[in-house]
């Protein structure tokens, strides 16, 4: 059986720029290999939800991997939580946090906590997980610190509850409200949240890293907000759903999580980064390695999203060059394998912002029908054979390819 290569570029779907005259950064960018695939294989234009939907990087990956989102989607804290390698079970309830500077009422001051580094936070994070593991509640809670001043915070334990507010009031000036219950279930959970959120500051506010900073004229990270409160789904693996083994190559948290929760493997490269810069060279390498191994190997890399929120467009046809020499290098290489590149949803490298226009699609490999698209691009890959399909339907056309799907009838 055919094994299967995703190259997911995030955000890949554009719009046309004025300083690309009027084309995507796709269109523009010079890209033998992935026009050799689109010429040798087919193609299609892919809404990861539904048309005119746009959507985060979340749920566009939920689709594309299977789960309807409308259906398991809980909210961007636990996928991030597993993806920082922290060890949820269903039914608990994860925030994404940021430290942040506030003032004595509250109020927000910064709430990037004057851009403390990873460094400095993963230090304050242990102090955090020391005190949570100490905490005297009937909740268990864990803490963890990912990039910069971004962490999770999971919360475990009997008739625990997603139903709380935000305390990251989500802009500065403003007071940090403590959580309130947004239903009746939910009382226990934000009383045990605030009175966590108080001890986390006293903790802070007293750590020598924060002391040393105010000595310096930083901004102490003195506080820590939670936001998106959301319950760990159980999603059907991919290998109970098609029988399959897989892993998930990816610079960032988000997409490991996402992954795992599905079931997948997590193949660490130390030098991908998850962004423009990270090293396209070890993640090709990883994953035509991971091949052997593995039936399906999904592949991602951020920095086409990374780009578009930059408003570069010439930085994204670049980094979609970079992408292209890479992969073409290894088109020989790859044997029994069915590729498909593809994104989880368009970011629009003129406003910076996600939207809900339909994805480029293509799939090649043997047995897979050729159509009569030669470039790979938003434009072309309108009039490709696969049509305009829907996210949840790539898996399913993917497994088909290579045999996996039972049929249904007789
Ligand atoms: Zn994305
Ligand atoms: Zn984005």
């Amino acid at each position: 059986m055919s094994k299967i290569l995703i190259v997911l570029l995030d955000g890949l779907g554009d719009r046309p720029s004025r300083s690309l005259n009027g084309m995507t950064p796709l269109q523009r960018a010079n890209k033998p290999g992935l026009d050799e695939l689109a010429a040798e294989g087919v193609t299609g234009i892919m809404d990861p939800v539904a048309p005119g939907v746009p959507v985060g990087s979340d749920t566009g990956h939920l689709s594309i991997l299977g789960y309807d989102p409308y259906k398991f989607y809980t909210g961007r804290g636990p996928l991030e939580a597993l993806g920082a390698g922290m060890d949820l079970r269903p039914g608990d309830v994860a925030f994404r946090v940021n430290f942040a500077t506030v003032g004595d009422d509250w109020t927000v001051i910064d709430r990037r906590a004057g851009r403390i580094s990873t460094e400095e936070a993963r230090a304050l994070g242990e102090a955090i997980r020391e005190m949570a593991a100490a905490f005297d509640s009937e909740f268990a809670f864990d803490f963890l610190t990912t990039v910069e001043h971004r962490g999770v915070l999971v919360m475990r334990g009997d008739g625990v509850s997603d139903e709380v507010t935000d305390v990251d009031p989500h802009m500065e000036g403003v007071k940090a409200e403590m959580p309130r219950p947004r239903s009746p279930g939910a009382e226990r959970t934000a009383r045990e949240l605030e009175r966590f959120l108080r001890k986390a500051r006293e903790v802070l506010e007293s750590h020598p890293l924060n002391r040393e900073r105010v000595r310096k004229g930083l901004r102490p990270a003195n506080a820590i907000l939670p936001r998106g409160a959301g319950k760990m789904p159980r999603l059907p693996s991919l290998r109970e759903r098609y029988g399959v083994s897989c892993v998930v190559i990816a610079g960032g948290a988000l997409y490991r999580g996402v992954c795992k929760a599905a079931g997948m493997d997590v193949r660490i490269v130390p030098t991908a980064t998850g962004t423009l810069n990270t090293d396209l060279n070890a993640k090709f390498n990883a994953a035509l390695e991971s091949l052997k191994t593995y039936d399906l190997v999904f592949l991602h890399i951020k920095g086409t999203d990374t780009a578009s929120h930059d408003r570069n467009p010439s930085a994204k046809a670049a980094f979609i060059e970079r992408i292209d020499k890479e992969l073409r290098a290894r088109i020989d290489q790859l044997g029994d394998v069915i590729v498909c590149v593809t994104g989880d949803h368009t970011t629009s490298s003129v406003d910076g912002r996600h939207h809900g226009d339909p994805v480029p699609l293509l799939i090649w490999g043997e047995g897979v029908r050729r159509d009569e698209v030669v470039r790979f691009d938003e434009v072309s890959c309108a009039r490709g054979g696969l049509g305009r399909i829907r996210g949840l339907d790539l898996m399913n056309t993917l497994m088909d390819l290579t045999g996996r799907v039972e049929m249904f009838g007789e």
